[in-house]
């Protein structure tokens, strides 16, 4: 499958990993937009949140139970910000879920 996190998952394209178990992986992106910028991805291919349903829901539940851990790694003891972004109008560039986790400074206040 021509997918950048498959490849990323699959040790094909190298990545900073920051965390990682059987069904979650964690990895500086690229091309920060903070002091720091982790995605977090399920190693299943789901392509957006808009394809979260009762079948896949409990890798989400997972890797919201993960990032509170992979915060403390990151040292953001001072808060984060939780982005997901789905479809064209959100502008997702990469189509298998992602959670970007932003922190290491004093963000603004609008989302948008
Ligand atoms: P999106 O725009 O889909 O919400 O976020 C995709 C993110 O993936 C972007 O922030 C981009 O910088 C990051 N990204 C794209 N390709 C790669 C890559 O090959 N390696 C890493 N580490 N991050 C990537
Ligand atoms: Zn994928």
């Amino acid at each position: 499958m021509d997918c950048i996190f498959c490849m990323i998952k699959d040790g094909k394209i190298p990545s900073a990993k920051v965390y990682e178990d059987e069904e979650i992986l964690a990895f500086k992106d690229v091309n920060p937009q903070a002091p720091v910028h982790i995605l977090v991805i399920p190693k299943e291919h789901i392509r957006s949140v808009d394809c979260i349903n009762s079948d896949n829901s409990k890798i989400v539940a997972k890797i919201f139970e993960v990032i509170p851990k992979i915060a403390k790694l990151c040292d953001l003891t001072n808060g984060y910000r939780v982005i997901s972004n789905c479809g064209e109008d959100a502008c997702q560039s990469v189509k298998h879920l992602h959670f970007h986790i932003l922190g290491g400074t004093k963000m603004a206040d609008k989302m948008a």
